[in-house]
């Protein structure tokens, strides 16, 4: 797990040190109050000697009115607020860039650690559902990605890192108060509705704070959201799939990308390791295990479309035999190519007729529109671009202090 619960600084051994000692032994590190669940949250208060009750009321606190300073949360006695403030500390990751697109769909990158390449995405795309207006936000789990799947920029990054549990549910927490803080009043009713993680890297992969995050987002003292809103979205570790069954009732998305392994291997590497037949059986048993849950009924197909790669008449009709016990809603995506990318986006046309042979098979499948163009709306891309003009700004900031050395020097 990425967040510990952190055991309670002995505040009178603290008192008793001398004076003479060095500062940084007073220094306590503050516990990031932000990525805990609610059972995190209550083993603190007790191990501070405090009711469980207070993890609740701190996490309303925190994430229904994004209070992060302990002095403002005023059902909590003065004496706990003045402990709090020593000890912990509710901090979410730093905003480094935003971009809002003309079409409402807006872009964070969040700086998460002191690297260089320590930056991560967050998107939200507003759209119109049967149910209204629905904000969904795609949430990052990792920095850069280990798997390396052939069409994904966030995979040319390479891997870094994983996301603790307050980096990654700040990333709800972040959009949620940019959002309060933007829109006007009378237009704040809903804010995020719906969340995929399905931005940087491969949730499975770090399953514990995905897994507690997820947990926080339908926590009725934190963000309360239905669990057929929340979807986790795998390339495909099996065994962590059934692991998820156990653990918590949300929905499931799979980025296929290739209707068999020999070219799903060349796309989706991981399917060396968990080819289809294993990937298939692992939904079925996700969704026939609570198979009376909404959250459950189906599981979604991602399929990005790749310009005479995986868009040939022929791919359409094995995804038809591939799924045709699997009960599944196809999403079909068009590709965003990003700077040297190796493939191009299917035409629409093509689109259109891959759509059209499942449908006609029965398939409920739709096409994804594309959104945020003008933001660089491929996954990883906006990270990359940032990161660039990061370095090339540290490498003027160097130029440009070595030549002022020089004409000291010179001076
Ligand atoms: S598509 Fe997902 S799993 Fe594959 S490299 Fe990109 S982030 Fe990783």
């Amino acid at each position: 797990m990425s967040i510990e619960v952190v055991a309670v600084p002995d505040f009178s051994v603290e008192q008793q040190q001398s004076p003479s000692a060095p500062a940084q032994q007073n220094v306590v590190e503050k516990v990031n109050l932000l990525g805990m669940s609610r059972p995190q949250m209550e083993k603190f208060f007790e191990d501070l000697g405090e009711k469980k009750f207070r993890a609740g009321q701190v996490m309303k606190w925190i994430h229904q009115f994004f209070v992060t300073d302990f002095a403002e949360m005023t059902n909590i006695s003065g004496k706990l607020r003045e402990k709090l403030e020593k000890i912990a500390e509710v901090k979410a990751p730093e905003v480094v860039h935003r971009n809002y697109s003309k079409d409402g769909t807006r872009k964070w990158v969040f700086r998460v650690g002191d690297g260089e390449g320590s930056l991560v995405e967050t998107v939200l795309i507003p759209a119109e559902d049967k149910t209204g207006a629905r904000k969904t936000l795609c949430i990052s789990s990792q920095v850069g990605c280990a798997l390396d799947c052939s069409f994904c920029s966030t995979g040319k990054q390479g891997f870094q890192r994983d996301l603790n549990q307050a980096e990654i549910i700040g990333q709800l927490w972040m959009a949620n108060f940019s959002y309060m803080e933007e829109v006007p009043v009378a237009e704040r009713e809903r804010s995020v509705t719906n969340v995929v993680m399905m931005g940087m890297g491969e949730p499975l992969l770090n399953y514990d704070a995905v897994l507690n995050s997820m947990r926080i987002m339908l926590d009725d003292f934190a963000y309360g959201m239905s669990k057929r809103r929340v979807t986790l979205s795998t390339s495909g570790v099996v065994p962590k799939i059934d692991q998820l069954a156990q653990d918590i009732d949300v929905a499931l998305a799979i980025s296929l990308h290739a209707p068999n392994d020999e070219l799903r291997n060349e796309l989706v590497p991981i399917n060396k390791k968990y080819p289809l037949e294993q990937l298939i059986s692992a939904c079925q048993r996700y969704i026939t295990k609570d198979g009376n849950e909404s959250s459950r009924k189906h599981v979604t197909i991602e399929y990005v479309m790749l310009d005479g790669v995986n868009d040939h008449p022929e791919h359409a009709q094995q995804m038809i035999k591939l799924l045709k016990n699997l009960p599944s809603k196809i999403n079909l995506i068009p590709f965003n190519p990003f700077p040297h990318a190796p493939y191009g986006r299917s035409s629409r046309n093509r689109i259109i007729s891959f759509q059209k042979t499942l449908s006609d098979a029965g398939f409920v499948c739709t096409i994804r529109q594309t959104r945020g163009d003008d933001i660089d709306a491929a996954c990883g891309q906006l990270v990359g671009q940032v990161a660039d003009r990061t370095r090339r700004a540290e490498q003027w900031k160097k130029k440009i202090a070595a030549q002022g050395e020089i004409i000291r020097s010179r001076g």
